[in-house]
């Protein structure tokens, strides 16, 4: 690719899977580009979720690290094929396809995202500072505030050790759900905590006697015929139970992860205060434990399932460090967000964090990332740099568009997961009729295959 015309320099707050995506994608492309994060080192997270990386995020993350060694840090064994959602005993409600990425024979399964960091981390580690070739990243960088100058044709970030960016053409937030530029940039955007607990842990299948046992239903959902599923267990009062298969690299394990989300009632609320008294995380894992417990057999969920459950210990569950962690939790956009020309904007999370429920948040901040780049890199090859505040705007309201429709889609799937009552019998109901129109599709589309 040509030289750019005009040198434009960037400074991405946070260095998350978007703001790395970000940087990558910069890379080579004449933008100097510098990460600042505030953690001291891309290890120091020492657990992370799987994360499910959809056709669209992987083609972005692709975009942004061509080179990227898949096989290494995605988990190939299990490559999610389809999506499941079954009653509580495990008989499937609906099984859909995944789309595969272009030139792909299966979609790679899930990723952790420790490991994802890191990966993206790697090609910008050489450098502290981006030179317009490579790029840069910062560790211990805690931003505290902005502000413009030049006349507004510069901007600058503060950092909490009192060292600051130097003067950038772009700012970019990418610094995840509780965003401080965010907070100044649209104060009008709320971060919402929602009525509604995810809590969950990953266990060994072969600390799951029951799973390797000829006529496991479980095995026969999660893992049909060598491939993976990623599935949903779905009841009918308040609640439903992820299952995903995978391969713990730490302990070379084959695991599966659960995951209960669950609506808060008066119970849960009545359990939950007891736990907020009791201070030590293991009080709060012992009762989020006793609720998952307590919420499988309630709804009477198929023993495989409550035996996985029963089988991780209270200090195995993840996010248990505050209640506030447990709870899902969504950004509301305003209906008419006022999107003006400017040097500052937000990326990922930072602009539409929202719960977890349709697996959309870091494929979105990759696809954020793509997009930003390609306006940035756009404008330095038309060498006129007082075109980006324009550029800058175009970004964010395409950027929010998608980002709305995510929440939308998330929080939609989080009431429908939800349900209770006769919303979750229409529910049922609703996913029972599309399955057949699923077959019957299926059904045709194989008959003629062979022509
Ligand atoms: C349990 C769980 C499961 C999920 N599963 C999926 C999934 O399957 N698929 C999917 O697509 N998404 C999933 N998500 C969502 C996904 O993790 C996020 O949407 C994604 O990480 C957002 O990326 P980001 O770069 O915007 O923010 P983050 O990855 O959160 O990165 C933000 C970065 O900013 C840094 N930072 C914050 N404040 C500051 C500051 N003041 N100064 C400097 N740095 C700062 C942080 O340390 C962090 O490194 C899941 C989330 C959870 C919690």
């Amino acid at each position: 690719m040509a030289p750019p015309k005009a040198s434009v320099s960037v400074a991405i707050i946070g260095g998350g899977i978007g703001g790395l995506a970000l940087a990558n994608r910069l890379r080579n492309t004449g933008v100097y580009v510098t990460v600042y994060e505030r953690d001291p080192d891309d290890g120091s997270r020492a657990q992370g979720y799987q994360l499910g990386i959809q056709k669209d995020g992987f083609e972005a993350l692709m975009k942004a690290v061509p080179d990227l060694d898949v096989d290494a840090i995605f988990d190939t064994k299990f490559g999610i094929s389809s999506f499941t959602i079954t009653d509580p005993e495990l008989y499937p409600l609906l099984n859909i396809g995944i789309p595969r990425p272009e030139g792909r024979k299966q979609m790679p399964g899930t990723v952790n995202r420790v490991a994802l960091r890191q990966a993206l981390a790697e090609n910008l580690r050489r450098d502290s500072k981006g030179d317009g070739r490579f790029a840069g990243i910062l560790y211990g960088k805690k931003f505290k505030s902005f502000a413009k100058i030049d006349g507004g044709e510069k901007v600058v970030a503060y950092f909490e050790d009192a060292s600051d960016t130097g003067p950038v053409d772009v700012l970019v937030g990418a610094d995840g759900a509780r965003s401080l530029i965010r907070a100044s940039l649209f104060p009008e955007i709320e971060y919402k905590q929602l009525p509604v607990l995810n809590i969950g842990a990953s266990v060994a299948l072969d600390d799951l006697p029951s799973f390797r046992k000829p006529g496991s239903r479980l095995a026969a959902v999660m893992t049909p015929r060598n491939t993976a599923s990623l599935v949903r267990a779905v009841d009918r009062i308040g609640s439903s139970i992820l299952l995903l298969p995978w391969q713990d690299r730490a302990t070379g394990r084959d695991s599966m992860v659960w995951a209960v989300t669950l609506a808060v009632g008066h119970s849960e609320q009545r359990m939950l205060k007891q736990a907020n008294t009791g201070v030590e995380k293991n009080d709060l894992g012992r009762v989020l434990h006793d609720l998952c417990r307590e919420r499988a057999r309630d709804a009477a969920y198929a023993a495989e399932i409550q035996e996985a459950i029963a089988c991780a210990t209270p200090e195995q569950l993840v996010f248990t460090a505050s209640l506030d962690s447990v709870h899902c939790h969504s950004i509301q956009l305003p209906k008419n967000l006022k999107l003006t020309p400017t040097r500052v904007v937000l990326l990922g999370d930072a602009a539409h964090a929202t719960t977890t429920h349709a697996g959309l948040g870091a494929n979105t901040a990759l696809q954020d990332a793509i997009d930003l780049a390609e306006k940035i890199i756009a404008v330095g090859h038309k060498g006129d740099v007082r075109q980006l505040p324009l550029a800058m705007a175009e970004y964010h309201k395409a950027m929010f568009k998608r980002g709305a429709k995510v929440i939308g889609m998330s929080t939609g799937n989080t009431g429908m997961i939800t349900s209770s009552g006769w919303r979750a019998t229409v529910r049922d109901v609703f996913l029972k009729v599309v399955f057949v129109f699923v077959k019957i599709w299926r059904g045709v589309k194989s008959l003629f295959s062979g022509y």
